[in-house]
């Protein structure tokens, strides 16, 4: 029987999707991918928002750019398509970007876009953990 797969933020792998349309390459996590375990996937672009893009933060219950737009709703659907791809691929363990408002877990920036963290998920995170996937941090 095949592996189980994990999921794991793109920009970890070195795809270039990151609001400032760069990666960040974890050395860990490219070797799981080079076993052939892990799903990437981007939930900020699956939700239909384009890179480059503003950079975005949870503030209350919306996500809020630093503009001010409101990409909520992008990031509401980009964890749930990134949900589905997750049951597709039976994955049971997610690692995902630290900090991020959308793959962040236990602590995100906290919505003053000057790089202060609070206590949060990212929606993403949440998403998950609610559907019983577990979710682990990954810088
Ligand atoms: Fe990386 Fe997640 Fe942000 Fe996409 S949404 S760039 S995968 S941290």
């Amino acid at each position: 029987m095949s592996q189980e797969k994990i999921l794991v933020s793109a920009c970890l792998v070195g795809v270039n999707c990151r609001y400032d349309c760069k990666s960040k390459t974890s050395p860990n996590i490219v070797d799981l991918l080079d076993q052939g375990l892990v799903v990437p996937v981007c939930p900020e672009q699956l939700g239909g928002l384009s890179t480059p893009r503003e950079p975005a933060e949870r503030v209350n219950d919306k996500v809020l750019t630093t503009s001010g737009k409101d990409v909520t709703q992008n990031f509401h659907m980009g964890a749930q398509e990134a949900l589905k791809i997750a049951k597709l691929f039976g994955v049971s363990k997610a690692i995902l970007k630290s900090k991020s408002p959308m793959c962040g877990k236990d602590q995100i920036y906290d919505g003053s876009y000057s790089g202060t963290l609070k206590s949060g998920h990212g929606v993403l995170t949440e998403v998950l953990l609610a559907h019983n996937i577990e979710v682990e941090s990954c810088d």
